[in-house]
């Protein structure tokens, strides 16, 4: 038990650093390609079911050395985290809410059997870690440190059970702004033919197990012109007694739908977390900045299932406003149309353009939080 209090918790104040002999070059911010060059140094903690957790460490990145039979390699005892580090005006490096993302994932881990640990201690070691990579971190507005923790069991056994030994480690790249040359709106495939997740299933964890299965549908997608899929889940209204493709989530982005509904009010809506979405950080962003700032204003915001019917309908009548995906990857990402049982719906943006206005509202609001233009408790000083 990971939990059990006779092992010990992570210490960071127990961190021994080796830096690196042969600092790598830094790639030009124009040349950036995401998660393809990474910063010197990485983090590592180790864990024991005997010990708890070791003392943590930062030594120059290298290869792991795993034996064949490590159980991350058969039954993949794997939970991750995709967060960032932004540089604000003064120079200084800012994490957005890590603490979220650190709950998320010490919710993975538990999952799946692995061991927990004290986020705010796991956040202290990340400060450390990203300190020392600052001059990785791009000043440009737009771009960031891609921060990628990782656990993964590393018992040798072919054995299936929970895993005796573990490891949390953490590398970063450097990353370029997602729409370098401003917003691209893009167009989904709604999927019926495969599901990514269920009630009581674990669509909900960070795991490994949930990405790989989801690109053959995704590359079957892309020979139809489409960039990413919308995952459905089809399911019995209770209400009406009808069958409804619910709206689940994107590829890796939650989805907004922004429509007047039949009583004729704006709602901004989203799918609720039921365990079939991903407990996006940066839905919760917009949700919370749209209950502070946007209701106001006589929005009504709504964590609630709605079935692609609403949507095909709201645009059919008119009253569609516009889509958006959410993610730690692009903050924002416009949706021009979602192609459903053979016909496209189309999300509201005029032709000539590739954002609307709710999306880039949150946009500036997000940007001016996460690169400390805006002081707000979510942005958080290394
Ligand atoms: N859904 C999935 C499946 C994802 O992989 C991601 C990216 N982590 C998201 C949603 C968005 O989450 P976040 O806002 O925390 O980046």
């Amino acid at each position: 038990d990971a939990t059990d209090p006779r092992l010990r918790a992570v210490d960071a104040s127990a961190l021994s650093i080796t830096k690196t002999t042969s600092p790598k070059p830094i790639t030009p911010s124009e040349e950036l390609i995401f998660g393809r060059s990474f910063t010197d140094h990485m983090m590592s903690l180790e864990w024991t079911a005997t010990d708890g957790w070791l003392p943590p460490r930062i030594t120059p990145y290298q290869n792991l050395s795993l034996d064949p039979a490590t159980c991350v390699l058969h039954y993949a005892f794997e939970a991750f985290e995709g967060m960032k580090a932004y540089k604000d005006r003064n120079g200084d490096v800012r994490l957005f809410r890590p603490d979220k993302n650190m709950a998320r994932m010490n919710k993975s881990a538990a999952r799946i059997a692995l061991p927990t640990f004290d986020g705010e201690a796991v956040i202290e070691l990340l400060k450390k870690f990203i300190k020392l990579e600052e001059r990785f971190i791009p000043s440009q507005r737009g771009y960031s440190l891609y921060i990628r923790p990782n656990i993964i069991g590393t018992q040798r056994t072919l054995g299936v059970g929970p895993p005796g030994s573990a490891m949390l480690y953490v590398i970063a790249s450097p990353v370029g702004p997602y729409y370098p040359t401003g917003f691209k709106a893009v167009s989904l495939e709604a999927t019926d033919y495969a599901v990514r997740a269920w009630p009581g299933g674990v669509g909900a964890s960070k795991l490994g197990a949930n990405y790989a299965p989801c690109i053959v549908p995704q590359m079957q997608a892309a020979t139809r012109g489409f960039h990413q899929n919308l995952w459905l889940f089809k399911d019995i209204d209770p209400e009406t007694g009808k069958e409804e493709d619910f709206v689940t989530e994107v590829g890796t982005m939650n989805l907004f739908a922004a429509i007047v509904n039949k009583e004729g009010q704006k709602e901004l809506m989203t799918a609720p977390l039921d365990g079939t979405i991903l407990e996006g950080v940066v839905r919760d962003s917009v949700l919370t900045l749209a209950r502070e700032r946007l209701a106001p204003q006589g929005w009504k915001i709504s964590e609630r299932r709605f079935p692609m019917r609403e949507l095909v309908e709201a645009a059919n009548e008119g009253r569609m406003l516009e889509v958006f995906g959410s993610g730690t990857a692009a903050t924002v990402s416009p949706v021009r149309v979602i192609s459903y049982q053979g016909k496209l719906v189309n999300c509201g943006l005029p032709d000539n353009e590739e954002v609307g206005p709710i999306a880039l509202q949150m946009k500036d609001w997000l940007d001016g939080i996460q690169y400390g233009d805006e002081e707000h408790p979510w942005s958080v000083k290394a």
